[in-house]
């Protein structure tokens, strides 16, 4: 598999779709009659044939529990695991692989961090996040102040959608133990100023955990660069399986942070007179891994490289201006999310029809979108609303499905009488 390359421009290599849509045998298929139209990426990709037959591959011929046998299979096992560490090193550009934990995904990720730091939290200490935040980067918040008696402090948005800075600003403070914040908003697409809200944070010397899940398929990601303590992100929203994900940390911060989970393989030596812990990235990773979802990140990751993450995010940042300016100019629509930078994420709403409706008359259609609060119901409420419609899109949606989209709301229009 290539994809790219087909045709180049004299700079710009450009996708090419179609042959990389052959990759994928779910998109193959009509659903409700109609040819399928995939746009409820920022919920889950789907997987190309390479990830698929990697973890087939895996469980026909590899698979053992690992790091404990002897045995050849064992060993493979073992290494497949490690390969998969090695393949999310190499995607955010982490220093060391010590650095790489892996997790169930985004959300396990972060109940991590907020679990483990959470144990050194007083009353009165901050956690510092923002109003367009998923409840994955909510909530364990709210759990950890709830235990400890720290406070949640939220960095409000504005109109567009765009984080306050001013107000990032204003609120980050001697009090701030943790700034933990979204790379993208699900719900609305904005492109949160990591630089600025980590480079900020630094200076005064707190740590910032970045909730990479919508961020980790679109754009090129590099924790160095960005010097950010954490970074989190979920396989199944980059081409990889579900139950996989990563934690990125900071060399220094996971070997200041007391093990999340205990059991097997995150010890040196149990006894009952007292307990060693294993070395990272082990030592935060209790029990038998996800062997077959670090065999299946890995082949995602490769594949995404293969196909250039420049490339990708040309190519959907032409869609989503295509997307836009055709469904704004649509009757009654109000797009929810304006922000300046965005990736990826069309919400909006449609005058005297539910989201609900829109969704299920789309869907007779073919058109999988998403309808509802998108697990962000404080941004919702920010708009006034109960729920939006949600069109996401990957590198694998064409013009052509947008088309298809935009006939559907008409439709949808029609039939229930906007
Ligand atoms: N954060 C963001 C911004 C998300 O979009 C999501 C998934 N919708 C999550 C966190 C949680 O990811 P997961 O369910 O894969 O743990």
């Amino acid at each position: 598999m290539t994809g790219i390359g087909q045709h180049r421009t004299c700079q710009e290599p450009v996708l090419d779709v179609e042959r990389i849509r052959r990759d994928f045998p779910i998109l193959q298929q009509d659903i409700n009659g109609h040819p399928l139209v995939y746009l409820d990426n920022a919920a889950s990709y789907q997987r190309p044939r390479q990830v698929i037959e990697a973890i087939s591959h895996y469980y026909e011929r590899d698979h053992a529990n690992v790091h404990r046998g002897v045995h050849t299979l064992s060993h493979r096992a073992t290494e497949a695991q490690e390969r998969g560490r090695e393949a999310a090193r190499r995607l955010l550009n982490a220093r060391s692989t010590r650095e790489i934990i892996f997790t169930r995904g985004t959300t396990e990720a972060i109940n991590l961090v907020a679990a483990s730091l959470g144990q050194s939290l007083h009353p009165g200490d901050e956690i510092l996040i923002s109003h367009l935040e998923h409840h994955s980067n909510l909530v364990p918040w709210q759990l950890v102040c709830e235990r400890t008696g720290a406070r949640l402090v939220v960095v409000p948005i504005d109109e567009r959608g765009e984080l306050r800075l001013d107000e990032y600003h204003r609120l980050l403070g001697t009090r701030t133990r943790l700034v933990a914040m979204a790379h993208v908003s699900n719900a609305l697409g904005t492109v949160n100023p990591v630089e600025e809200i980590i480079a900020t944070a630094r200076a005064h010397r707190v740590p910032v955990l970045i909730d990479g899940a919508q961020a980790i398929a679109h754009q090129a990601v590099d924790v160095q660069a960005l010097a950010c303590d954490f970074y989190a992100f979920s396989g199944h929203k980059m081409c990889g399986p579900t139950g996989i994900g990563i934690l990125y940390g900071r060399e220094e911060w996971l070997e200041k942070l007391p093990p999340y989970q205990g059991g097997g393989d995150m010890i040196l030596s149990v006894s009952f007179s007292g307990t060693v812990y294993n070395d990272l990235p082990y030592r935060f990773e209790a029990g038998t891994p996800h062997v077959a979802g670090a065999v299946g990140l890995a082949a995602a990751i490769e594949y995404l490289e293969d196909l250039g993450l420049a490339g990708i995010e040309r190519h959907e940042t032409r869609l989503l201006a295509y997307a836009t300016e055709a469904i704004a100019a649509l009757p009654g629509v109000r797009i929810i999310g304006e922000a300046r930078r965005k990736a990826g994420v069309l919400s909006f709403t449609i005058e005297g029809i539910h989201p609900h409706d829109l969704g299920t008359v789309l869907d007779h259609q073919g058109v999988a979108i998403r309808t509802g609060h998108h697990c962000a119901m404080p941004v919702m409420e920010h708009f006034g609303l109960a729920g939006t419609a949600r069109a996401s899109f990957a590198f694998y949606n064409t013009v052509a499905e947008i088309d298809r989209l935009v006939a559907g709301i008409g439709t949808a229009m029609r039939m229930l009488g906007a």
